[in-house]
């Protein structure tokens, strides 16, 4: 979308989408974590909700999106939160001046999740959101210099999301406070792998 308008809708969207997942997620965070990552989350989405519409009414996508960093850097704490955190920031810097369209996120989305790895000092095939969100973001690329139809892009982005979710379950952690637990992780899906699958595919559904 060509302006933050659509913001309100999408952070509703992603909102309802945990609301309607936080029993299944929070067992997930309980056996690998200390069970507050659905909370976090939560606490950040309605925060955004709440700032929402003075999101909407804002020019461009950078300033909105500096705007919900520090919205999420207060308000989520933990790992999450200075992760989306640095991944917002990034998105802002990468998009400043630039009109949105696919190709300019694809380029945003990967310097953001790349800014996010070096802030988490970790790499795909260690059990995080990052399994999730590295396959997204090099997907996204390769779709934009396709030239893919945008509908598609969007059908598609929801299996690749899905997939790297699916991938945390029979690894073990290596980052976070899943690291201690050794082979008793596996067979478990990551919390924030399952949380970023979800906000993806709720997002791209809305976006359709
Ligand atoms: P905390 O772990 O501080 O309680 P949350 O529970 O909100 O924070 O978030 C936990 C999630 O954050 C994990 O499920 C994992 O996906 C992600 N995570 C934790 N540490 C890292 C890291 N170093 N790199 C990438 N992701 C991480
Ligand atoms: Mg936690
Ligand atoms: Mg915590």
């Amino acid at each position: 979308p060509a302006t933050p308008a659509v913001l309100p809708e999408l952070i509703q969207a992603a909102l309802a989408a945990i609301d309607a997942h936080a029993e299944e997620v929070t067992e997930l965070d309980r056996t690998l974590g200390d069970g507050d990552h659905v909370t976090n989350l939560q606490r950040g989405l309605r925060a955004l909700l709440a700032q929402s519409d003075e999101l909407a009414a804002l020019d461009d996508w950078s300033q909105a999106l500096q705007k919900m960093a520090m919205t999420i850097m207060s308000q989520i704490g933990g790992a999450s939160g200075s992760l989306y955190a640095t991944l917002f920031m990034t998105l802002a810097k990468q998009l400043k001046g630039k009109a949105m369209d696919l190709a300019a996120f694809a380029e945003a989305f990967e310097a953001g999740v790349e800014a996010m790895k070096q802030r988490g000092r970790s790499d795909v095939g260690e059990k995080t959101m990052l399994d999730t969100l590295v396959p997204v973001a090099a997907y996204l690329k390769r779709a934009a210099g396709e030239g893919k139809d945008l509908d598609q892009v969007l059908e598609e982005v929801k299996a690749v999301a899905t997939e790297g979710m699916e991938s945390t379950r029979d690894m073990l952690a290596t980052k976070g406070r899943a690291s201690y637990l050794g082979e008793r992780a596996r067979g478990i899906v990551d919390a924030g792998a399952r949380t970023s699958q979800l906000m993806i595919c709720t997002i791209a559904d809305k976006l359709a």
